[in-house]
Order: structure tokens, then C-alpha cells, then sequence
């Protein structure tokens, strides 16, 4: 089917105000908030799951690549249109559709942006818990998409925790529902399979989410430290305790003065590191265990503790932490934000590491990240207009991920791999492994109509370059040489 025949099908379904197809109006498709980008045909906008249904059987009838996408804030390429086709944007299907406070769930589109289903649920006395640092944009569709983490899931659990039942369209245009707001529901699965699938499985319509009662108090506050060793210790020592704060986070030095000066968040400029520590329950409890802690973090080298005393100081603390990527704009015009794992008690080498990796490739890297559960989140911080930067940056990166497996971690915590990583899977999965997620897979999506290309490797064989390669040779100065 060639462009102008879609076109005309898609007008169908979608109607002229239902979908972008101009080069002009899809340019701002052709990426998300990783390095990658590809442009798509064309940018559809559903209202309804009956139009879903409807392109999923045009485009499984004529092989035609399907894209799902919520904000577009994912860092790992998922929601990039590799092989073309048609983009499915899901910024229409927004709303809550039930709120059933009894029974602790509540219903919604995939399109709900995170904060927003938090805030208008609040009245309740209920939240959404999974709050990842981009929760103001990035919508439910693209957190259970990716499985997506946050400050407080260290203690709350990720995305997957949260969901209890879905509908999703399949290719061909089938509409089928897993799980949903009955406890214990029998039969396989499938709704933990498909969060997580990264968007590869079908295209999600609805969700059926767990909400949570808001604890009666909270208590915030940062502790200061020389180095990021030292704060690292604390974390161990924390968690050894037996105590399970509900967010526990870390920042270096490069990354609290970056932050205060662009967000004056009350970050100390002259901390060698901080911890945000946030603890949450009964009111009763709160004294004793905020005393727990700050005692740990003292006696682990901490050399000051401050405390956030009202609701407008908590506020600032939390709005540098989640404006952090917004500071480090400031500093360079892009940045390449990693996401791997390690044990916690590797958490001082592998930092001290990767500012080895830092100067040998003669980049800046700032490191904020989910200390409590070892997710670091290194962010190399360049310019893409200078020639020859690339090949250092994606080396250096590789570098980082590399070393969070060689000290018995991973390469992902909550970004997913996408087009990032996925040349990376072998390091993590055997053969045996991924052959047997790929047939799961092939029942879902067998000829990859939605989101295509994504998650496994595409090298087939040595000398042939991967997807990733092709994509990174379009972006302009890249070193074709090291390609
Ligand atoms: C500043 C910043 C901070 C961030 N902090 C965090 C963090 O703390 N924790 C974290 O986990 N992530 C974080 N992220 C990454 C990102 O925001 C999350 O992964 C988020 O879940 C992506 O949501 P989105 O709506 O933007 O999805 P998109 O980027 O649009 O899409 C992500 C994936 O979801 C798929 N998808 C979207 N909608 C659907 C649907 N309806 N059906 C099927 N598949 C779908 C897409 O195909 C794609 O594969 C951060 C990103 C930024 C820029």
C-alpha cells in the first residue's frame, strides 16, 4: 500500500482531524527522549478502542508497522516508528472511567498522563503510587508499557504491582481483556506478561489500576555527605536495618550543583553527596523512625541532616529531584541517561568506576539515581553538534552498562531496552532465554505489526550492522567511520 492509499484508509477511520500526515506534522513524531529517531508515514489520534480495532486490521491485512505511543518521554527508542508506518498516539484517550474507592481500584485510558490520575483521584484520599521523575508528562500506557519505576517504588513497588487487568487490541484487530478488579482471578497471567512488553504485544485500551490510601504522615529530609561512598554506606546500612523508607535517592556533587542553580531546591552546593530520604505511616511512628535514620546516616559519615519542616520546603526538595533533567538542559544540550542496576553494596565502586569512565572518554557525567534499589541513572552530558563526541558517548555508555553485569547487576531498571539496549540482551539472556520470550511474543504479534524491531537483537550475523547503528547514522556528525 503506498502512502496515498493509506492515507485514504486511515481518513476513513480517524477523520481529517484524527491524524497528521504531512512530513512537516509527523517531524515532531520522529522521536522520544532518546538519541534515535525515525520518522513515521503518518500520526494517528483514537478516541475509541473501535478504532484501534479497525487500524489493527488494515494494518495486519497489508503489513503495515504500528507504533503505540503515550508522551513520548520514554529514554529506551519504544516509542520510535523504526520500520515507518503509522504512529498511534494516544493523547485522546485520557480519562478516568471509574473510580471505585471500596474496592481500591479505579478504571482509565491509557492516555492519562501519571500526575494527573494521582491529582484528580486525591479528593478520595487515594493515589496512584508509581511515580517516575517524569510523572508531570509520561501517561499509564507508557509506565506499564515499560514497566516504569520512581522514587517511591522502592518501597511501593513498580508499575507491575499496580495493574490489575487490561484490554488490549491485538494485530487484526481483536479486542481481549486480561485480569481485572476481582482478587485472585484464575487462569494465566497475562496481565504481569504484558506489562513490561515494552508496547511489542498489542495496543493497551484500558487499565484497571490499584489506588492506595495516602499515608497520614510523611516525613522528608536530606542528608549531607563528603562523597558518594560514604552516602552509598548508609544505604546499606539502612536497608540492613530492616527499614524499607518509602524513597530513598541519590545525588552527586555534579548533579546537586547543577540542580541549585538552576532550581535553588535548598540542595547544599557544597555536599560531596546527598541522600533524599522520605518515610511514611502512622503519625505515631514518625518521630522514632526518622530518629532511626538519621542516626544510620550519621553514623555512616553523614555530617548534616536537614529537614523538611513544612509542606513548601518538601515541595522544593522533591521539585529538584524530578527537575533534575530540566537543570542538566542548562549545562548541555543533550544528555544520555543510563539506567543500570547493581547490588547496593557495589554501589561506591561502580560510581567510583564509571568517573574513570568519565575521564577516559573526556565527557561530563552527573549521577542521580534510586539508590535504594541500586538503579543508577549515570548522565553523560554533551553536545551533539560537536564532531566526533558521539562515538565517545555511546562507547562510554556501553562501557557503564557493561560493568553494572560485571559486578552482578543488569542492564535496565526501568527504561526498557527498546532500540537502546537491545544488541546488549545476549549479555544478560541465553539464546534459550530469549527464544522462549521471542515465542511468547510470536503468539501476540507473530509478523511484529505493532511496534517492530524492537526489545531483541537484529544483528543476524557478524559484519552485519544492527538497527541501532542505522539509526545512530542519521543523526548528523555522527563518525561514519566508527560505525
Ligand atoms: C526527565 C525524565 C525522567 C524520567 N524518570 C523516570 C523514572 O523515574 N522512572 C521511570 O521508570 N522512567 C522514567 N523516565 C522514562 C519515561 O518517562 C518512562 O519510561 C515512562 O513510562 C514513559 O511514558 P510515556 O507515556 O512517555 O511513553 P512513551 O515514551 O510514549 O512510550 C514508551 C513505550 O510504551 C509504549 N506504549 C505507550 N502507550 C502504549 C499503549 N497504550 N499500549 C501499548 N504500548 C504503549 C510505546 O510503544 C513505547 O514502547 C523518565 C524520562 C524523563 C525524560
Amino acid at each position: 500500500m503506498d502512502k496515498q492509499e493509506l492515507v485514504a484508509e486511515l481518513l476513513k477511520i480517524f477523520g481529517p482531524d484524527g491524524m497528521l500526515y504531512a512530513p512537516e506534522d509527523v517531524l515532531v513524531y520522529e522521536y522520544d527522549f532518546s538519541l534515535d529517531k525515525n520518522l513515521p508515514e503518518a500520526v494517528v489520534f483514537p478516541s475509541t478502542t473501535d478504532q484501534i480495532a479497525a487500524l489493527l486490521k488494515l494494518a495486519g491485512d497489508n503489513d503495515i508497522p504500528v507504533t503505540p505511543r503515550g508522551a513520548g518521554t520514554g529514554l529506551s527508542g519504544g516509542a520510535i516508528a523504526v520500520r515507518g508506518g503509522v504512529v498511534v498516539a494516544m493523547a485522546r484517550m485520557k480519562h478516568l472511567l471509574k473510580l471505585d474507592v471500596p474496592n481500591r481500584y479505579a478504571v482509565v485510558q491509557p492516555g492519562h498522563v501519571n500526575l494527573e490520575l494521582s491529582t484528580e483521584i486525591s479528593p478520595s484520599g487515594y493515589f496512584f503510587a508509581p511515580d517516575p521523575a517524569s510523572q508531570k508528562a509520561s501517561t499509564i500506557g507508557g509506565n506499564l508499557a515499560l514497566n516504569a519505576g520512581g522514587p517511591h517504588c522502592l518501597a511501593y513497588g513498580t508499575t507491575t504491582n499496580h495493574i490489575l487487568g487490561l484490554e488490549m487490541v491485538l494485530p487484526g484487530g481483536e479486542v481481549v481483556r486480561t485480569g481485572g478488579a476481582a482478587p485472585d482471578r484464575p487462569g494465566y497471567d497475562l496481565t504481569g506478561f504484558i506489562v513490561g512488553s515494552e508496547g511489542t504485544l498489542g495496543i493497551v485500551t484500558e487499565a484497571t489500576v490499584k489506588i492506595m490510601k495516602k499515608p497520614e504522615a510523611v516525613s522528608t529530609f536530606l542528608a549531607l555527605f563528603e562523597d558518594v561512598g560514604a552516602a552509598s554506606d548508609a544505604v546499606s546500612a539502612v536497608i540492613g536495618a530492616g527499614i524499607v523508607p518509602a524513597a530513598l535517592e541519590m545525588m552527586d556533587q555534579l548533579t546537586i550543583q547543577m540542580v541549585e542553580e538552576a532550581l535553588q531546591a535548598g540542595y547544599p552546593p557544597e555536599a560531596g553527596a546527598v541522600l533524599l530520604i522520605e518515610v511514611d505511616g502512622f503519625q505515631e511512628n514518625m518521630d522514632e523512625l526518622t530518629g532511626t535514620i538519621v542516626g544510620i546516616c550519621r553514623d555512616n559519615g553523614s555530617f548534616d541532616v536537614k529537614s523538611a519542616t513544612t509542606e513548601e520546603a518538601r515541595t522544593k526538595l522533591w521539585a529538584g529531584r524530578k527537575g533534575a533533567a530540566g537543570a542538566f538542559g542548562r549545562v548541555a544540550p543533550n544528555f544520555y541517561l543510563h539506567d543500570g542496576v547493581v547490588p547496593r553494596s557495589k554501589l561506591p565502586e561502580v560510581l567510583r568506576r564509571i568517573g574513570d569512565i568519565a575521564k577516559e572518554y573526556d565527557l561530563v557525567i552527573a549521577n542521580l539515581f534510586h539508590a535504594g534499589d541500586g538503579n543508577l541513572h549515570p548522565n553523560i552530558l554533551f553536545d551533539a553538534r560537536v564532531p566526533g563526541v558521539l562515538p565517545r558517548v555511546m562507547e562510554a555508555g556501553e562501557k557503564i552498562l557493561h560493568l553494572c553485569v560485571e559486578v552482578g547487576g543488569t542492564i535496565s531498571g526501568e527504561h526498557g531496552i527498546g532500540t537502546e539496549k537491545q544488541e546488549y540482551m545476549s549479555w544478560i539472556f541465553s539464546e534459550a532465554d530469549m527464544e522462549t520470550m521471542k515465542k511468547v511474543k510470536e503468539v501476540f504479534n507473530p509478523e511484529e505489526i505493532i511496534n517492530p524491531w524492537k526489545v531483541f537483537p537484529t544483528k543476524k550475523s557478524c559484519g552485519e550492522i544492527s538497527l541501532k547503528m542505522r539509526l545512530l547514522k542519521s543523526l548528523p556528525n555522527m563518525d561514519e567511520a566508527w560505525i
